[in-house]
């Protein structure tokens, strides 16, 4: 197993204590947290640090591959550190993004029917909406 400043230097990353704060939070809780989520969750451990460098942070984990930025709502991005190939479900209920992950030796990425001959595709952000489970049950009955 890989420490944390060495996954993030096998990244090209250089670890500095809040690149290695804020991806950790993010790899052990894997909410799907937005910066704003991260710079809350790091003032009881990193007081020092400002929004302004959870954001800066974000962007070079992002741009260096070892984070996803996921945009499951317009104008909002939330920050994975699960790089496997996985689809996400959002409740519109509650808000919990929950990871949709395939049977083992099946592709989480469908076919993209219709695409071009010759187009290749790098990357798929496939993101369900609905009501998870827990807010079905809790969800008053409609009448009709
Ligand atoms: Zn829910
Ligand atoms: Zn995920």
């Amino acid at each position: 197993m890989l420490t944390t400043p060495e996954k993030l230097r096998s990244f090209g990353i250089t670890p500095t204590v809040q690149r290695v704060a804020v991806y950790d939070l993010l790899h052990d809780h894997p909410a799907h947290q937005t910066a704003e989520e991260v710079y809350a969750a790091l003032q009881k451990t990193l007081s020092t640090i400002s929004l302004a460098t959870v954001y800066n942070t974000l962007k070079v984990l992002t741009a260096k591959g070892a984070l996803w930025e996921l945009r499951i709502e317009d104008g909002v991005s939330r920050y994975d550190a699960n790089l496997c190939s996985h689809a996400h479900f959002k409740c519109v209920d509650c808000g919990m993004v929950y990871d949709l992950w395939p049977a083992p030796g099946e592709n989480a990425v469908p076919e993209i029917p219709g695409l071009p001959e010759n187009f290749t595709v790098q990357d798929i952000q496939l993101c369900c909406r609905g009501t998870c489970s827990h807010c079905r049950k809790t969800a008053p009955h409609k009448a009709g």
